[in-house]
């Protein structure tokens, strides 16, 4: 845990303001700081305060709102307020050199660039025909992309701006986006119009509201209407959200082209650190009227924001799994209603607790109920049982048969597996000895291709065992199916088929996806395999066959929310099918499919499914219905894991009478990169009590001496245990 305190400087007649960064002596170091309140007296004597070394007073200092949401979440999610504020701010601006960014090129194509039929240029034109194609697919190519592609795309991209096909623009300056066409947006459909007319009527103060539709039913065209409105009536600022996985190149480039007239930029963790400064500036400055962002982006000061969008609420990637441990969609509604504006959440199959707040009338709901593009139906979806059927390298013969009528058809195929590698577990035939890994409480998953062992977990790899080590047995069997196996036995039972491999292995830089991505677009690739990386995002228009390969583990998992979070990531999955003329399939591989998950999961049917699990969750008394906090803590020897958590236990209880403490556990992964684990639950149905336990709680932790030798941290709304 960090320090907890503020500490106090002399400004030694230097012109500070409130939420300035300035550089101080801390120890025997130098150390970045933010100035959060200026004061005439110190609690310590005035000829121990150490002075402030340089105030950066050319730079924008974080304004008062943005200060008071970082306190109250600081507060809210029991972490150090110092701590918050620091990693809230772009890397650049906690380092110590001076945060100027480097003027920076990019190219985007202009109209005539965007028609260009690159298939229709000379094979051996290799580098024209990559930049070309991935700049129709791109918004913008900065120089060190292209530089990606190949060592004479510069070249190619000047003389593309020479030939009029495309425009050189420096990043510094991206106030219009140039040269791309304004596509006319549809008229809206009637569910589309009364949910844009119901916001716009309150959209003068803060109100949460949920709009509620599958993927394909319009919502993102609701988004970009209500933003139009806002920008249009105000000098407004608009902030949309996106996971992590959704900010693809694809989706700026319709934003961006949808407001070509208003300065738009993103920011996420791909961004280099200097395009991060200064996106984030642009906005701090006012000079960017729409910020495109993942979950870091929350903080991002925006001194004219009037609407906050968060799209697909309902994505853990929202949560934060570090430092402070924050939900963006809730910070987002924190924001929202401090500054008395909407905020709007979007989502096929929407969090239980937000679904609950719709439920109660705490948010407002609107539903979209039919896809937007009339043409585009509802996949047909099946579950194919597997206890009745032979499979052939884990496929069914429903399912071998639907690919290759795709494969003769032209059409695309897309298969989801959970699971990267070859095959989850090296099993021993003689003695069921299962290769483990030694730092974790997992099992080593076996990776063919590079003959290695190795642990999703900890990234720990070692050689393929010639032998059992437990009995010596040579008969060691790689069971069960990941990607790579897959991959394999597809090539084998379907030959001539191509297929192609998108997980972390295979797309481990972002160039690689990309390319795979454009394969798929120009019908190089019949079959993709894959894990969730797939689910989200990409549209596919020619993909009319989904086949999801065992995911029967998520059912009876302890997790109380894996059910939650099978249901959305299935739907999600489906919605890959079929979104444009053809009609999709999707084939659901499965031992239970009588399962009220994938009955529902049949009908489409969101609402029905969420309602019975809200009413067990009621039941059994879980979230919505309760607030949960979680004590972690982590050491290599077990026993101070165990001393430190006794200890807490026995406080806690002695705290307060309102708050449920649990009984110390160990987590489903008891040992994590060699370190022993161990969690302490606490649950109220009064969130104030809790926060008041907590607080309490961690006053009397830092001051135990175990705390230093334990690894520890709260975490409140936990979503992983
Ligand atoms: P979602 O965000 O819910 O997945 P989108 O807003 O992306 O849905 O819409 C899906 C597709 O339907 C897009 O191609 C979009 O342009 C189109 N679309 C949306 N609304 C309409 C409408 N009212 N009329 C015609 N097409 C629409
Ligand atoms: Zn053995
Ligand atoms: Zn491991």
């Amino acid at each position: 845990m960090p320090l907890d305190r503020l500490f106090d400087y002399l400004s030694n007649g230097q012109d500070a303001q409130i939420g300035q960064r300035v550089l101080v002596p801390f120890g025997r170091r130098s150390q970045i700081g933010i100035v959060i309140g200026l004061a005439n007296e110190s609690e310590f004597p005035l000829e121990k305060l150490k002075a402030v070394t340089q105030v950066f007073s050319d730079e924008l200092p974080l304004d008062s709102a943005t200060l008071s949401l970082l306190k109250f979440s600081a507060d809210y999610y029991q972490y150090p307020y110092g701590q918050a504020l620091l990693s809230a701010l772009p890397a650049r601006l906690r380092q110590i050199a001076p945060a100027v960014s480097r003027k920076q090129y990019r190219y985007v194509l202009t109209d005539a660039g965007r028609q260009i039929a690159v298939d229709q240029l000379p094979a051996r034109q290799t580098v024209l025909r990559r930049v070309l194609l991935a700049l129709q697919i791109q918004p913008a190519l900065t120089e060190s992309e292209l530089d990606a592609i190949s060592s004479s795309a510069r070249k190619v991209a000047k003389q593309l701006v020479e030939d009029g096909w495309a425009l050189c623009e420096q990043v510094a300056a991206i106030v219009k986006t140039l040269g791309m066409a304004q596509p006319a947006a549809p008229a809206l459909n009637d569910e589309q119009a009364l949910a844009l007319t119901s916001i716009m009527q309150d959209s003068q103060q803060f109100q949460a509201w949920l709009l509620h539709g599958i993927t394909g039913s319009g919502k993102t065209e609701v988004y970009m209407r209500l933003m139009q409105q806002v920008l249009d009536n105000d000098d407004a600022q608009v902030l949309v959200l996106v996971p992590e996985i959704n900010l693809t190149p694809q989706l700026e480039a319709r934003f961006r082209s949808r407001f070509a007239n208003f300065p738009l930029v993103s920011l996420h963790s791909h961004l280099s650190e200097g395009e991060r400064l200064h996106h984030w500036q642009l906005a701090q400055a006012g000079a960017t009227k729409i910020v495109i962002g993942t979950r870091l982006s929350i903080f991002t000061p925006m001194p004219k924001l009037k609407l906050i969008i968060i799209d697909e609420e309902h994505d853990s990637s929202y949560k934060q799994q570090d430092s402070m441990r924050y939900h963006a969609r809730d910070v987002a509604l924190m924001r929202g209603k401090r500054l008395n504006i909407p905020v709007l959440l979007g989502s096929a199959t929407p969090a239980l607790e937000t679904w609950h707040n719709a439920q109660t009338g705490k948010y407002r709901l609107l539903s979209l109920n039919q896809r937007a593009v009339l043409a585009a139906k509802l996949p047909q979806i099946d579950c194919i049982d597997t206890t009745k059927v032979h499979l052939q390298q884990g496929l069914s013969p429903q399912l071998i048969a639907a690919l290759k009528l795709r494969l003769a058809r032209k059409e695309q195929s897309l298969l989801f597996i959970n699971r990267r590698g070859y095959s989850p577990v090296l099993l021993c035939s003689a003695c069921h000895w299962i290769a483990p890994c030694l730092r974790c409480s997992s099992r080593l998953v076996v990776h063919l291709g590079q003959k290695k062992l190795r642990c999703h977990h900890c990234g720990h790899e070692q050689k393929i065992p010639p032998q059992c080590p437990s009995c010596g047995n040579a008969d060691l069997h790689p069971t069960g199916h990941g990607t790579q196996r897959l991959e394999q036995s597809l090539a084998q039972m379907l030959p001539g088929a191509r297929i192609a491999r998108v997980d972390r292995d295979s797309v481990s830089r972002k160039e690689a996806l990309l390319d795979i991505l454009e394969r798929v677009h120009n019908q190089e690739i019949d079959i993709l395999v894959g894990t969730q990386m797939l689910a989200k995002g990409h549209d596919f228009p020619n993909l009319s066959l989904v086949g999801v390969i065992d995911t029967d583990s998520a059912l009876h998992s302890p997790d109380f929310r894996a059910s939650e979070r099978l249901f959305a990531q299935l739907m999600q999955v489906a919605g890959r099918a079929g979104r444009a003329s053809i009609a999709g399939q999707v084939m659901i591989q499965t031992q239970f499919p009588e399962h009220e998950l994938f009955n529902a999961l049949r009908r489409q049917d969101y609402v029905s499914y969420a309602n019975a699990l809200l009413q067990e969750r009621e039941q059994v008394q879980f979230p919505p219905y309760v607030f949960m906090a979680l004590l972690r803590a982590e050491a290599n020897d077990f026993a101070l894991v165990q001393k430190f958590l006794r200890g807490a236990f026995e406080q806690a209880r002695g705290l307060s009478h309102e708050v449920l403490v649990y009984d110390p556990v160990r987590p489903q992964m008891e040992r994590l990169k060699g370190m022993e684990r161990a969690h302490m639950l606490m649950q109220a149905d009064n969130r104030q009590a809790l926060q008041r336990l907590l607080k309490q709680l961690l006053i009397c932790l830092r001051a135990q001496p175990l705390s230093a030798k334990v690894r520890w941290s709260v975490d409140v709304n936990p979503l992983e245990f």
